[in-house]
């Protein structure tokens, strides 16, 4: 096994308990796919890690063992993560989950959902793709009963994104539950499957009668999975606006899969921006506005980034909403911090007073590194605008 030396403020990182090995960490090491020993400079061991290129840093600290990995080393991960995931396992509400989310876990590049019966696995890099076989031999040891499994490719690998990877096909409409809510998931057409898992806790919320009575406005609504848990939660209207055309159909199946009238609830193909001018031409207000963006986004040669444009999403959506309305901020950007986030969110409120209801985290089945801020990407505050 190569034995790499790292400097000591990588040394100290280590003693931290940050997993993730960035450009800056190793720069004149050449990135192998391979196993490698770190060690300090005075020569003492720190770590076992892989060296791998990520969309985000170049691999992972494993743990202070010196051996090769195997079979039964991932056997043991999955079962201690099965056992964390006891409640998630005896619900009969929910049947879609994470259950083996990465370094929170102990095993950065690689997460596993569950979607019912069903199982994603999600490869981050080449190291964990080139060791796929072991590490499903080990999965399909401690749950034999799923029946079926797919793989997405999140690197620079196979030139497709998505694939069957073992047992059963799932059917064409897969329905799954989640706080009692039918979605309509598709499990292998490209990276995304119809709904984002990390979210589950703001959706039950609103199924729960966050919004029940109120009128409501889901921005960046993809397959609108926040107005679908939100109109089973008694919500009187909702308004779902998406750019991409498909979100239509997408979002039409989760109503359809929960035997809702489509006419309480509209389904917007437009620019967020162009819509609050939209609204505003028509005097159209909301009770309750949810903003969850993607990090980044190009449209029409104008660029979207949630670190310098948030403001202006909150900014315009206080014009459109109702007095004590609720405002449900969220941005999955491991690069902005809590902090950085609540200024935009300040940024946009120009002054005016709001109260915080809630701040959501990732949840208890995306599990994370608590010792690496970066790991715990998702931020949602909940707001009650005075
Ligand atoms: N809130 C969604 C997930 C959002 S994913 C959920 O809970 O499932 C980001 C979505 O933003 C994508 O569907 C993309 O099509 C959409 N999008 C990106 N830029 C946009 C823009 N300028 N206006 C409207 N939608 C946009």
């Amino acid at each position: 096994m190569e034995r790499l030396r790292v400097k000591r403020p990588v040394e100290k990182k280590i003693a931290k308990g940050v997993k993730l090995l960035e450009k800056g960490d190793l720069p004149e090491v050449g990135i192998s796919d391979e196993l490698v020993y770190l060690y300090s400079s005075s020569d003492r061991f720190l770590a076992r890690a892989y060296l791998s290129e990520q969309h985000k840093g170049i691999g992972w600290v494993i743990d202070r063992e010196q051996s090769a990995l195997n079979q039964t080393y991932f056997e043991e991960l999955f079962k201690k993560a099965r056992k964390n995931r006891g409640a998630f396992e005896a619900s009969v509400t929910t049947t879609a989950y994470r259950l083996f989310n990465q370094e929170g876990d102990g095993f950065g590049g690689i997460s596993i959902d569950r979607y019912g019966d069903f199982v994603v696995f999600s490869w981050y890099n080449a190291f964990v793709y080139a060791i796929k076989d072991m590490l499903v031999a080990a999965f399909r040891q401690v749950y034999p009963e799923i029946r079926g499994a797919y793989e997405k490719y999140r690197f620079q690998g196979p030139t497709e994104q998505s694939a069957h990877l073992y047992g059963e096909e799932s059917p064409e409409a897969y329905i799954v539950l989640e706080n009692g809510v039918q979605y309509h998931i598709f499990l292998n057409d490209g990276l995304m499957t119809g709904i984002f898992l990390d979210q589950h806790e703001i959706r039950g919320r609103l199924v729960d009668g966050l919004a029940s009575g109120k009128s409501i406005l889901n921005l960046f609504s993809y397959t609108a999975a926040f107005s679908v848990a939100a109109a089973m939660g008694g919500a009187s209207q909702t308004t779902s606006v998406d750019l991409a055309k498909r979100s239509v159909e997408l979002s039409q199946a989760h109503f359809e899969a929960n035997g809702l009238d489509l006419a309480n609830h509209k389904l917007m193909v437009m620019d967020v921006f162009d819509y609050y001018r939209y609204a505003k031409r028509h005097e159209l207000t909301y009770d309750v506005i949810v903003i969850d963006p993607p990090s980044f986004a190009r449209h029409k040669k104008k660029t979207f980034s949630v670190l310098k444009d948030y403001h202006r999403l909150v900014e315009e959506a206080l014009d459109i909403l109702n007095p004590n309305g609720i405002l449900i901020l969220s941005t999955n950007a491991s690069t902005m911090t809590v902090d950085q986030f609540q200024k935009e969110i300040d940024k946009g409120f120009a002054g005016k007073s709001y109260d915080i209801l809630s701040l959501d985290q990732l949840p208890d089945d995306f599990k994370q590194n608590k010792n690496d801020e970066r790991s715990n990407y998702l931020k949602v505050f909940t707001l009650k605008v005075r």
